[in-house]
Order: structure tokens, then sequence, then C-alpha cells
């Protein structure tokens, strides 16, 4: 069978064709050549969605809070399109969507997509491929795009600067507290989620994270003067997922009022940049160490001939005006 070409592809996308969305997610996994003309064709159409992030440590309910969230959405006729973030393996699929049992009964629904994301050993990794994925689903007309990833703080991917809104999920009893949770969490969450609400230990955990948020005084800059909600949730039973949904529209509501979405997204689109610049120029650093320029520079620093200084200059120079072989 004929390959289908970048605007075939991308047309059944923005129809709506599940297929299409997967096989473009995949060439954006592949960091496929095919991307930059994919991209350029996916950019006129995006911008609608609206991107939510979900995080925290594993176990927590973060695949059984986004099933619920799906469902709230759905039953606001609103499509619905999940990227799971898995940096755990990029070979087997991972963990993270692993058998994906809380989202089956999403399964056969068609204003659902879900789907996992491995970076296959691009360069780039999540972090470059993260913002082209979104693109695919916000162009094929997803309302509300939910990314869902592992940890705060050392994740690979930082969903803050991704999402519109993001949300911080704790839960009791999950070993690592939220004094240990801390480092990051103020400055990303927009909601936070005290989930398991009906376990021990829950009315802790969501007095010392009200305690922490007020300790921490007025909001982070980054926030804006915005000042996240603490929510509690028991998502296994749906409860308290209005209330997140709420805050969330609250959340927008606020973003749009203080001119924060726009730069938000502007930030998104800065950082999506500077990805695809730093990958091209790993790249073109990658060719530059096979070819000859690299090795006569590094002769004339060893025989005294020039500094390491210049050299590097006369590196910066050339990567600045040559293609890589790829990408
Ligand atoms: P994730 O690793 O963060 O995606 O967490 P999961 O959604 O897989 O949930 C981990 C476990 O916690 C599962 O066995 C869920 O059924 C359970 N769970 C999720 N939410 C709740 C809740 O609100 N209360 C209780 N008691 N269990 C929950």
């Amino acid at each position: 069978m004929r390959a289908a070409s970048a605007t075939e592809l991308v047309d059944a996308a923005t129809a709506g064709n599940p297929r299409a969305v997967a096989r473009l997610i995949s060439l954006v996994e592949d960091a496929s050549g095919q991307l930059r003309e994919i991209m350029a064709l996916l950019a006129p159409r995006a911008g609608h969605a609206q991107v939510i992030g979900l995080t925290g440590s594993p176990g927590v309910g973060k695949s059984t809070s986004t099933s619920a969230l799906v469902s709230a959405f759905r039953a606001r006729d609103l499509r619905v399109g999940v990227l799971a973030i898995d940096p755990s393996s990029p070979f087997t699929g991972g963990a993270l969507l692993g058998d994906r049992v809380r989202m089956q009964e999403h399964a056969t629904d068609p204003g659902v997509y879900i789907r996992s994301l491995a970076s296959r050993g691009h360069l780039g990794g999540l972090s470059w491929a993260t913002p082209q994925a979104l693109r695919v689903l916000d162009a094929a007309g997803f309302d509300v795009v939910l990314v869902e990833t592992v940890g705060v703080g050392q994740a690979e991917v930082d969903i803050a600067s991704l999402a519109d809104c993001t949300l911080v999920l704790l839960a009791p009893g999950m070993g690592d507290g939220v004094q240990a949770a801390k480092a990051g969490i103020l400055e990303i969450a927009d909601v936070f989620v005290v989930n398991k609400a009906d376990r021990d230990g829950a009315e802790n955990t969501y007095r010392e994270l009200t305690h922490m948020i007020a300790l921490a005084g007025p909001a982070a800059a980054s926030q804006g003067g915005w000042r996240p909600p603490v929510l509690k949730a028991v998502a296994s039973r749906g409860e308290g997922i209005a209330e997140v949904v709420d805050a969330i529209a609250d959340h927008r509501a606020w973003l749009v009022e203080h001119g924060v979405l726009d730069a938000r997204r502007r930030r998104r689109a800065a950082d999506e940049i500077e990805q695809i610049a730093l990958t091209r120029l790993r790249l073109r650093m990658g060719d530059l160490r096979d070819g000859s320029l690299l090795h006569s520079l590094a002769a004339d620093v060893v025989a005294g001939l020039t500094d390491p200084y210049t050299a590097a200059d006369r590196v910066v120079a050339g990567l600045a005006t040559t293609q890589p072989r790829h990408a």
C-alpha cells in the first residue's frame, strides 16, 4: 500500500480519523523527516484545545482521575484527547499506560482518543516530542487534551510549561508525604487534588498542604497571582471530580481575564522552538564530530595554533549556517 502523503494524513486527522491521528503521533515518536511538512500543515489548524496537565507520584490515582475527568468532559459534550507521557520505557510501551484498565470504559467512544507517548531514542526525547504530539491532537479537533505524567520536579517533561492548567495530585499514605513532594509543586500546581479522600490520613495530607500554601505566602510570580485551590476527591467513585472541573474552569477564566493564557501559550511555543533548535544543533554537532572540521580544529588546539574559544566560535558559526543531515 502506498504511504499516505503528509497532506492526506493531516486532512484525515483533522477530519477526526483516529488512525490518521495515531499515525501522526507515531511519526512524532519516530522523529520522522516528514514532521517539518506535517507541522507546517497542522499549525494553522491548532490553538483551540484546552491543555490540562495532570501529575503526581505513581499510585496517587492519576489514571483513575484522568478517566473520571474524561467522563466529566464527555458529559459536557467535549471531545477529549489523553496523552500519557511515558518516560519509563521507550520500547515496551512502558508501565504508565500498561493495561489502562481504567480507560476501558472510553475505548469505544469516538469522542475520546487515548494514547501513550514514548520517545524512541530521539535525541530531543520527550520534551521534544510532547508539544508536537499535543499539536496533532489539538489540530484533530479535541476540545480538551489531558496530559498525564508521572512525578513532579524530576519529570523529563515539564508539564507546567505545556499545560494551560496543571493539576497536582496527592494522596495519603503514599510514603512521600507533602513535605517530601513539595519540591516544585507550589510553583507548578494550578489546582491541587488530594485524592483517596476516603482513606485514613487524607485530612492530614489536606491540612499539611493548605498549611504549606499559606506559609508560602502570596502565589508564585510564575502563576501571576493565582492561588491554587486544594480539593478533595475520591476518583475511584467519581466523587469531587465535578469540583475539579469547576476549578479548571475558574482557573481558565482567571487566565483569560489576566491575559495569562496567551503568555503561557507563547512560553509553550518558545520552549518548543528551543527544543527543536537545540535538537538540530545537537544533530549538527554530531555530524561535525563525524566530519573533518572538529578534528582539524582539535589538532590546531593541541598544536597551539589556536585556542579552544576561537575554535568554538568557528564551530558555532558553522552550526548556524549548515543544515543537519536529519530533522
Ligand atoms: P496512578 O499510578 O497515579 O495512575 O494511580 P491509579 O489511577 O492507577 O490508581 C492507583 C490505585 O489507587 C488503583 O488501585 C486505584 O483503584 C486506586 N484509587 C484511585 N483513586 C482512588 C480513591 O479515590 N480512593 C481509593 N481508595 N483508591 C483509589
